[in-house]
């Protein structure tokens, strides 16, 4: 697959937190302090692959919404970070998204409904989207690459809990089900990735 991170950025800003870091630790005194207060245990859920399908497109723009002027249908979003076995954040992580249209089509031609986005420096990411369709033996599901600097990438997918197709759908996992919930009239997911960058 050809490489889509950007090397030369992610080096500079490695640099600037490298050189940071001491100056924070230093003005919050001698006392360690916890960055997240809350941590899953990450060790025991790395996230696991799944197969890109046929529909991986290279090249996809880079953005956080994927919502066009005039796309009718049902908005959703997902956040979350990429985080380590240790769940220290993965900061400036790729992250490519695609699924299909409400129709279960995918757009073979141009680039709609797929994107990429960096994750921030406590590796969180958000994605504005529509609600994926149904195609024919698949349940809901959002395609994802998340790769690491200088790391290999993981291919997965994501779930959305309560879907009937679930239970029949092979490839299917729970492991990958987003935590959803309404809220502000839309429906909004929450994910973590764990990569194993050991
Ligand atoms: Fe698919």
């Amino acid at each position: 697959m050809e490489r889509k991170l950007e090397p030369a950025v992610g080096r500079r800003r490695f640099i600037v937190a490298a050189v940071a870091t001491p100056l924070i630790l230093a003005s919050e005194g001698s006392a360690p302090k916890k960055v997240f207060a809350a941590t899953p245990s990450c060790g025991n859920d790395l996230t696991p692959p799944q197969t890109a399908g046929p529909f991986f497109k290279p090249r996809s723009p880079r953005r956080i919404t994927l919502i066009d002027p005039g796309m009718q249908g049902d908005k959703f979003s997902v956040v979350g970070r990429v985080l380590t076995t240790s769940c220290q954040p993965v900061s400036e992580a790729l992250i490519d998204f695609w699924h299909c249209d409400a129709n279960g089509q995918y757009d073979n031609r141009g680039y709609r409904f797929r994107g990429h986005q960096f994750c921030d420096d406590e590796g969180r990411f958000s994605l504005e989207t529509m609600l994926p369709g149904i195609y024919p033996g698949r349940t809901r599901h959002i395609h994802v690459i998340v790769q690491a600097a200088n790391h290999r990438p993981l291919t997965t997918q994501l779930y959305f809990p309560g879907e009937a197709l679930n239970e029949r759908d092979w490839i299917f996992d729970p492991r990958l089900l987003m935590e959803t919930a309404f809220a502000g009239g839309q429906r909004k997911g929450t994910f973590d990735f764990v990569l194993d960058l050991g």
